[in-house]
């Protein structure tokens, strides 16, 4: 037997609900290795999978939700994995499609799954996350595309947040200097601790666009929220910037013009973690061994056990999370 956090659905309705349940292996879905987890964490997706209606992500209940955890292998049918191994997994659509991390065992794909880098444990892992593991890919995708620190700012939305608070860490530690977005004020000095060197009122930024190009400001960014935000920002990148579109916390939408990906060589660069190739994981997590100081990753974290997740999972929605949540599914 092993603890759960199950999502049933009303037959009513329609709507689910969290509870934690002993289940046994055999409940667990069919795939070639078993995991017993160690840490698990909240992303923005978690508090979709969590909500009564599962975001549109969460297609059969009983769920069990948790899109990324770490843990030791228990059993493995395929020859890349030995009982003993640690091993992380991000995405896949795992805790959406497929039963996830809030639990104290996992059945997956051994395709899904990594190796725990060299240097970092399972918990620091979590505190990463898919969050911090697209931070690390906007990063990589931001210096692919020409960023280089001393060219001047880097702007980070939702920087209080999870991808956000990632990426102002890395940026920092890299010697770039981070402007931090922040529709949460009393979040500054946080933001300055992790490497913010400016911090920018939502509200200052959070406008509709009325002018297609305004002062070449930002030399890249990093955006975790999308919508008039995202427009707004295209028109204030420096000449041949790049944004990473990461995110869509405040709105899919994009009320954007084309001027100026047309008169100021701007890029938009799509951001995705969930089916990034194996290679590109790899390079991803060794970066984030050698460039995302762990002692700013523990000031992010804040501990939860599988009982906390329902009450995280809303908060999440409501942008009321600060940094990262570490789940001790054993707690
Ligand atoms: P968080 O909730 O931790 O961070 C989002 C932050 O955005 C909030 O903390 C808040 O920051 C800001 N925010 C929230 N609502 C609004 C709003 N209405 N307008 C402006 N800013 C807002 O979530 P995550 O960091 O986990 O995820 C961030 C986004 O990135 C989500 O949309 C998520 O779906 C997406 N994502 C995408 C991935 C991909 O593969 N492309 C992977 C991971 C996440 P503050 O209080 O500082 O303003």
């Amino acid at each position: 037997m092993f603890k759960a956090l199950v999502m049933t659905q009303d037959s009513e309705t329609g709507k689910a609900t969290a509870a934690i349940e002993d289940l046994t292996e055999d409940q667990l879905p069919d795939a070639e290795v078993t995991v017993a987890v160690d840490y698990s964490t909240v992303n923005y997706k978690d508090g979709l999978c969590l909500s009564a209606k599962g975001g549109g992500l969460v297609r059969k209940y009983p769920h069990v939700p948790g899109i990324d955890f770490a843990g030791t292998v228990e059993a493995s049918d395929d020859d890349r994995y030995a009982p003993g191994d640690k091993v992380v997994l991000t995405g896949w659509r795992v805790g959406e499609a497929h039963w996830g991390g809030y639990a104290q065992k996992a059945r997956v794909r051994a395709d899904w799954l990594v190796p725990l880098p060299e240097g970092v444990t399972g918990r620091q892992a979590m505190a990463v996350g898919t969050a911090g593991f697209t931070a690390m890919l906007a990063v990589m995708a931001l210096e692919d595309h020409g960023l280089t620190p001393g060219t001047g700012p880097v702007l980070v939305t939702g920087a209080a947040g999870g991808v956000g608070s990632v990426a102002t860490a890395i940026l920092g530690h890299l010697g770039y200097e981070v402007a931090a977005v922040t529709g949460r004020p009393e979040t500054a000095d946080y933001l300055r601790s992790l490497g913010a060197t400016q911090i920018v009122a939502r509200e200052d930024i959070n406008e509709t666009v009325k002018r297609p190009l305004e002062s070449e400001t930002w030399a890249g960014c990093i955006d975790a929220v999308g919508g008039d935000m995202l427009a707004r920002v295209l028109g204030q990148m420096k000449y041949g910037a790049s944004v990473a579109a990461v995110g869509l916390a405040g709105g899919a939408g994009l009320p954007a013009t084309v001027i100026p990906f047309l008169l100021r060589g701007v890029n938009l660069l799509g951001i995705d973690s969930v089916m990034q190739p194996y290679e590109n994981r790899l390079r991803a997590w060794q970066r984030i061994a050698t460039d995302l100081p762990m002692d700013k990753l523990e000031a992010m974290v804040q501990p939860a056990t599988l009982s906390d997740l329902p009450r995280l999972g809303a908060d999440i929605l409501a942008g009321q999370v600060k940094g990262r949540v570490v789940v001790d599914v054993n707690g």
